[in-house]
């Protein structure tokens, strides 16, 4: 596994954006790092980038993905588990002589005999591949001819990406100003996949209640927590009337988002206010993660400050 701090995979973005140690680094840069970082990411990076082999001595032969079809720890789970070596680079799975380099795996026990075809075949398709001596293994950005990142590529991965949100809603926010993190959240939350209890519950992964985090009252669902609640709601209403509009407030996030994409008259003004939304949307969940994991106090002045200064920034 790449730790967020090490990760290879931030070489590309580096020569792209600059590392976060020069003086002006790219926001978008540091940001697109969080949305790999968090779970929001949904590896979403990861599987976006592939491994181009020199000496192999920094991916991984059973767990990184560098054969293209997964990582052969999962592909192969027999001869994983039979393997002497887990958790090792490539390099440590053969030598370099004279004429090239050679595999040499060593496994826990004898194969069986109806196991041989198996093996065999692995090493077949392991033999194919040409590691060359010297050279350091690189992370690309999945993205032929050029494989270089670009925003515009990466957006269009995410728009691929099946998240049950058709091209149109995605046309009417990758244009926005915002934070990637909070583009990436909201487009998860409008195909209902962020880790609302009511969403954890029904994919079994949590027990116990599935009640509103901020009013502890009504079932913890995805338009619940971020538009119906009365809690977020004192937000919307914060912001109706910082805006100096009067509005009744949708029910439905997808609505409540629609209702506010058509605020002005005109593109550039709607632009500016559907960034707002996004940002609000996205504080109003972190601030809702605070008070679950920090036991911060529910403060919906907080949340639109919060909103206001990443709005603004
Ligand atoms: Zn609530």
């Amino acid at each position: 596994m790449e730790t967020p701090e090490k990760g290879l995979w931030r070489e590309v973005l580096e020569s792209k954006y600059g590392s976060g140690r020069q003086k002006k680094p790219s926001t978008w840069w540091k940001d697109l790092t969080k949305v790999r970082m968090s779970d929001q990411g949904d590896n979403w990076f990861n599987s976006n980038m592939i491994w181009k082999v020199g000496a192999g001595e920094k991916v991984k032969f059973w767990e990184d993905d560098w054969l293209e079809n997964g990582q052969l720890k999962g592909r192969y789970e027999r001869l994983y588990n039979n393997s002497e070596l887990k958790d090792k680079s490539i390099s440590s799975f053969g030598t370099w002589s004279t004429e090239g380099w050679k595999w040499n795996l060593s496994w826990r026990r004898e194969w069986f005999v109806w196991e041989k075809t198996m093996v065999e075949e692995f090493m077949s398709i392991i033999s194919q591949v040409l590691l060359h001596q010297g050279i350091e293994d690189k992370r690309l950005w999945n993205d032929p001819p050029s494989y270089s990142f670009s925003v515009k590529s990466a957006y269009d991965k995410l728009a691929n990406h099946g998240y049950g949100v058709g091209l149109a809603v995605f046309e009417r926010l990758w244009d926005l100003k915002v934070m990637p993190s909070a583009l990436f959240y909201v487009w998860r939350a409008f195909s209902n996949r962020i880790a609302t209890k009511q969403n954890l519950w029904r994919r079994g992964v949590a027990r116990g209640d599935t009640l509103c985090v901020l009013c502890g009252r009504e079932e913890e669902t995805t338009s619940h927590i971020l538009v119906s609640c009365k809690e977020s709601n004192k937000v919307w209403n914060m912001c109706s009337r910082w805006m100096g509009i009067s509005s009744v407030n949708h029910n439905e996030l997808i609505c409540h988002f629609e209702q506010f994409s058509c605020i002005c008259l005109n593109q550039e003004g709607n632009r500016l206010w559907k960034s707002l939304w996004v940002s609000i949307v996205w504080c109003i969940w972190k601030h809702r993660n605070r008070v679950i994991f920090n036991q911060a106090k529910v403060d919906a002045e907080e949340i639109f400050t919060m909103a206001q200064v990443q709005w603004c920034g």
